[in-house]
């Protein structure tokens, strides 16, 4: 079996896993976009992913990104950042990728919408740390509400909505439990702001279902498409 031919079936696993689950939760299987999390990955691995179809990729080292976007500037990539955002290094970010998962300050969000010299405008996400973990970045769910209303505010920059990395749970029901809190917390900002935030990034290669049932609409999927990571 070639390597393509490998690929192709490790995107189609995963795209028959979104679309069962999407079935599952009653919701339309276009309402789910694939981004492939292709850290330490090889640029030649991302360009046979694109030439098999799928054009959201996800980075999480700067310095690794760019010298990837480099030898794919040919493809019409849309490059989301999902790595943890150092603030020295916001003009890069915000010059090389379409969407920042991670946004957890109204600094850095401010630094991203001043150093945006692209034409287009830069969708954020603000990071919800769900489990209330200190080694990872995020606020929590009490703070989303002032920081969504300030980060709105600012002219070139896109809030879209928000992003999690909970804690790893094996069980579904609890994976969904946790995971469901950002859609009401997106339902409830929405409400409180009168805007139209419309995407949750949440679910990874061991949790997409429930992160498809608990009404994400980005999941973030790495090892189950590119094989395990060493
Ligand atoms: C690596 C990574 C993923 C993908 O994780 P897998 O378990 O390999 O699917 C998703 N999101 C973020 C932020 C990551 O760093």
């Amino acid at each position: 079996m070639n390597t393509k031919h490998s690929y192709q079936l490790q995107l189609n696993n995963v795209q028959n896993r979104i679309v069962a689950a999407c079935e599952q939760a009653d919701r339309d299987e276009n309402s789910v976009q694939l981004i492939g999390a292709s850290k330490t990955k090889p640029a030649n691995m991302i360009r046979d992913f694109f030439d098999l179809g799928l054009t959201n990729f996800g980075e999480n080292y700067l310095n690794e990104a760019i010298e990837k976007q480099k030898q794919l500037a040919d493809l019409n990539i849309t490059w989301h950042y999902i790595g943890q955002i150092q603030s020295n290094k916001t003009k890069l970010i915000a010059n090389h990728f379409d969407w920042v998962h991670g946004v957890d300050r109204l600094k850095t969000a401010q630094r991203l919408n001043d150093q945006n010299s692209t034409e287009k405008s830069l969708n954020i996400l603000i990071q919800i740390n769900l489990d209330n973990e200190a080694s990872k970045a995020g606020i929590p769910l009490n703070e989303a509400l002032s920081l969504s209303k300030h980060i709105n505010k600012l002219p070139n920059i896109s809030l879209r909505g928000f992003m999690a990395l909970p804690k790893s749970r094996e069980n579904f029901a609890e994976q969904k439990a946790c995971l469901v809190k950002l859609k009401h917390l997106l339902d409830d900002i929405n409400q409180d702001l009168d805007i139209n935030l419309d995407t949750i990034s949440a679910g990874m290669s061991n949790d997409l279902e429930a992160a498809i049932c608990a009404g994400t609409t980005m999941v973030r999927v790495g090892s189950d498409l590119f094989g395990a990571r060493t």
